[in-house]
């Protein structure tokens, strides 16, 4: 039986903008609602940031409260289900703060970014080695499963020195998140160089962004991929020039996996795919 498919939303990110595309959810409410309608189309994860009042990007842990608790209740209210995974990344705030919603909010999955880069010729993505020992070790503690996004190709051996270290704990989790400039590119030749080099066991999802979205949608269906990832966070458009929702993603994500042949997982599904701790 072909392997069920995981649909994560990363639903607004760090950095899109309403200017970009009106559809970007940036209020508790607006990112509450597009967790419903993603978990309505086919998404089993939701990957999450937070904005503040003035719509940019904040590791304040109140806000994440108040986002993930709306979003629980928009889903439970709802009878849906999804994983959560809330982002650590967030090179302007302390390392503390990156850390700090997690105890208090016991998500299912966080993301966990294994080493740094020049993003988009703007700024340092930074993840220092004491950082990343430190989010290792918390997500031990707190029994969250790290899910290790790549972005390029350092980053895929510094997981084996992370392994060896015991700050991850196999089998882990590898979302690909290419096309960033700065990263790795977008194309098959990157996917052929980094899967041979994720750890036995593991499972993995992959993004593409901007107008690599949809190739490597289908680069990593083609490739048996366990997961895909779309949203607003990657990708605004559903074609040239036409914006899309975040639900409108995730529905054409569920699509080409049911073409690929893919049954596609529910939460509870993804929680056994990815061995997850259901957390109270
Ligand atoms: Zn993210």
């Amino acid at each position: 039986m072909a392997k069920k498919l995981i649909i994560t939303a990363a639903l607004c990110g760090a950095g899109t903008t309403k200017a970009q595309t009106p559809y970007v959810p940036i209020t508790p409410e607006e990112i509450a609602a597009d967790a419903v309608a993603c978990a309505k189309a086919g998404a089993s994860v939701i990957h999450l940031h937070v904005r503040d009042d003035n719509g940019k990007n904040t590791m304040e842990t109140n806000r994440f409260v108040e986002v993930v608790q709306k979003v629980r209740q928009a889903l439970a209210d709802e009878n849906l289900d999804a994983v959560l995974n809330l982002t650590t990344s967030g090179s302007a705030f302390t390392e503390e703060m990156r850390v700090a919603h997690l105890p208090v909010l016991m998500p299912e999955m966080c993301s966990y970014d294994p080493g740094s880069m020049n993003w988009a010729n703007s700024y340092v993505f930074l993840n220092t080695p004491s950082f990343l020992e430190k989010l290792g070790a918390k997500c031990q503690e707190l029994e969250i499963k790290p899910e290790v996004e790549i972005f390029d190709a350092g980053m895929i051996g510094n997981v084996e020195y992370y392994l060896k270290k015991g700050f991850l704990k196999a089998p882990i989790h590898c979302q690909f998140v290419l096309d960033v400039p700065g990263g790795m590119p977008g194309n098959l030749e990157t996917l052929a160089y980094l899967l041979p080099k994720i750890p036995a066991g593991s499972t993995w999802s992959i993004t593409g962004i901007g107008k690599a979205h949809v190739p490597m949608m289908l680069a990593g269906l083609a490739a048996g991929c366990d997961g895909l990832r779309v949203g607003l966070e990657d990708n605004v458009f559903l074609e040239k020039g036409v914006h899309a929702t975040n639900a409108q993603l995730v529905a054409r994500a569920v699509e080409y996996g049911k073409m690929a042949g893919r049954e596609i997982a529910t939460a509870q599904d993804a929680r056994e795919l990815l061995g997850l701790k259901k957390h109270q």
